[in-house]
């Protein structure tokens, strides 16, 4: 457990959550500020900060459960579809460094824009990016 970690204090039940599901090694409850109603967090119960620092073999388990919370929440709220997404990094978003997935229902109609989306300038610029991320493996 981290000490200044507000997730970790809800693992310990130090703080109140709205718990929708536990194992031994993970828990999922709903965020306090949804951006639609039934917004969950999933959660390992230790402490790693990020995808990054989180172990492969963790991840992989994690992935399972993440399926079933995932299946839940859309029976559970009659969600048409539902977005899953993972903050890395305060530049992405994050703001609790205690790694998590959202799991955000959503309707169809719920006016929740997508993100913008850009365009490359050319085929040249678009194979620049590819070589970029391909060569970093
Ligand atoms: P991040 O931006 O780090 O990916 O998202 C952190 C999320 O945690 C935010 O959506 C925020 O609403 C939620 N959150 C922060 N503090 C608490 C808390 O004490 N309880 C609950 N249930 N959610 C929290
Ligand atoms: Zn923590």
């Amino acid at each position: 457990m981290k000490q200044d970690c507000v997730f970790c204090k809800i693992v310990a039940g130090e703080i109140p959550s709205s718990k929708v599901y536990e194992d031994k090694k993970s828990l999922a409850f709903l965020d306090i500020s949804p951006i639609n109603k039934g917004h969950t967090l999933l959660i390992p119960k230790e402490h790693y900060e990020d995808m990054f620092s989180l172990p492969d073999d963790k991840l992989k388990e994690l992935s399972a459960v993440l399926k079933k919370v995932s299946k839940a929440v859309i029976k559970g709220v009659k969600a048409d579809g539902l977005n899953i997404g993972m903050n890395n990094k305060s530049a992405a978003g994050q703001i609790v460094f205690h790694a998590h997935f959202h799991l955000i229902p959503r309707y169809k109609n719920d006016g929740l824009k997508s993100w913008p989306q850009d365009k490359y300038e050319n085929t040249d610029e678009m194979n620049k990016y590819k070589e970029m991320v391909a060569k970093s493996f």
